[in-house]
């Protein structure tokens, strides 16, 4: 038996969300998710995942990940601070320190609870968050967790960062101010201008806090957008994801001893939580240990992704102002974009629609992500399929 008004509320509301087209329908990979992945017995080629560099299913990771298994079991048993630290999360938070180059880090379960707990453990009633407009959904919960007045800055607009940041400052209303952005913009690929942020932040005493889920492992080296920009030592919060590029899943805060002493005493989802798996852990740190030993990785996503990039320009497609691997192939009309991901899966691509409202009305798109994983013959293929629907479709 169940609820009336519970069932009334879910019936009415999917309903609503079917007849706007909003209800997302998903489908399960059978197997690894890989540079090629098979849904409902179809192998396709994936642009879909953020497994930048290939690591979700590589050799050492699974090695480490086995390993760690045997030695410390499947579950770290508690949370942080009762008796879940186990010396595979200590030497997993120096790496990060260590790869970032900060003084300490912290290691969360996810990047999304990791921007839950750390924007809330410093920022509070009183503070004001200036926010990129186009933040993560992880950044927009955490702002608003902390009960600090949030302040909207158009995308990447320095002028209206700047003015912002002058009539917050001078109103003398609040006691901490912070901007926070994304390192790189998961929908158009844009990097954030990290040398101009500083100057401003420095000009206004702002705290700063990049999320660079889809930096690290793609920009800097792997080692992220900040150190792309040799920032370290001007941003205050490096956060990101183990889940994407890294290959696993977690998330964490690098930054100065302090900084971190404090996370760890007051981030709720480290407090409450129980720890990473040891198996995450390990695999994660083997990831970085990959990344720092041999610069392939990196070079092979690039590589790929400026081929991908060029020869879908040359096909006559607008893939906006990406300057990272994450491709936008544009199209405008939100059911052309879903019609045009629809065909490109018959035809073995595995692309998705990214349509209003995660981005504007009439810049309808589908989304890619080439990664270190492709090889020149799945990227040729994907080109041609590409070439094909889009003719057929009269996109191109
Ligand atoms: C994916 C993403 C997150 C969340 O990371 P998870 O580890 O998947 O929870 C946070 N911020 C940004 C910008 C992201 O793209």
């Amino acid at each position: 038996m169940s609820n009336k008004v519970l069932n009334d509320f879910l019936t009415n509301n999917l309903e609503d969300l079917s007849e706007k087209g909003l209800l997302n329908t998903i489908d399960v990979i059978e197997g690894a998710n890989g540079p090629e992945i098979t849904i409902n017995g179809k192998k396709l080629i994936n642009f879909a995942s953020n497994n930048y560099l290939g690591f979700a299913t590589h050799p050492e990771l699974i090695e480490a990940e086995v390993e760690a298994a045997h030695k410390y079991g499947v579950g770290a048993g508690a949370v942080r601070t009762i008796n879940g630290t186990l010396d595979i999360h200590r030497s997993l938070e120096k790496k990060i320190a260590e790869f970032k180059g900060t003084e300490a880090a912290i290691a969360f379960q996810s990047g999304f609870n990791c921007n839950m707990g750390a924007i809330s453990a410093v920022m509070k009633k009183g503070d004001a968050i200036l926010s990129d407009e186009l933040n993560h959904a992880s950044i927009i919960d955490g702002c608003r967790l902390s009960g600090a007045k949030v302040i909207r800055v158009k995308h990447q607009d320095m002028e209206d960062l700047e003015a912002k940041a002058k009539e917050v400052t001078e109103s003398g209303e609040y006691n901490k101010v912070m901007y926070i952005t994304d390192g790189v913009f998961s929908m158009d690929g844009d990097v954030a201008k990290i040398e101009e942020i500083v100057k401003i932040a420095e000009k206004y005493n702002l705290i700063t806090y990049v999320d660079d889920a889809h930096g690290s492992g793609v920009m800097g080296g792997g080692a992220g957008t900040v150190k792309h920009f040799h920032m370290q030592d001007h941003i205050d919060f490096q956060m990101g994801t183990l889940s994407k590029a890294i290959g696993v899943v977690g998330g964490y805060v690098a930054g100065s001893e302090q900084l971190i002493t404090w996370l760890k005493s007051q981030a709720r989802p480290f407090l409450f939580s129980t720890s990473l798996t040891p198996g995450a852990a390990a695999a994660a740190l083997k990831s970085i240990e990959l990344m720092q030993e041999n610069p392939n990785y990196v070079d092979k996503l690039w590589e790929n992704a400026n081929y991908f990039k060029e020869k879908l320009q040359e096909i006559g497609y607008d893939i906006g102002v990406s300057e990272t691997p994450i491709t936008p192939v544009i199209v405008g009309d939100e059911s052309l974009a879903q019609k045009f991901s629809q065909e490109l899966i018959a035809h073995g691509v595995y692309a998705k629609p990214i349509v209003y409202p995660t981005v504007p009305l009439g810049t309808g798109r589908v989304r890619n992500m080439p990664n270190a994983g492709h090889t020149k013959e799945m990227i040729d293929q994907a080109i041609e399929v590409y070439e094909k629907v889009g003719k057929n479709l009269g996109i191109i």
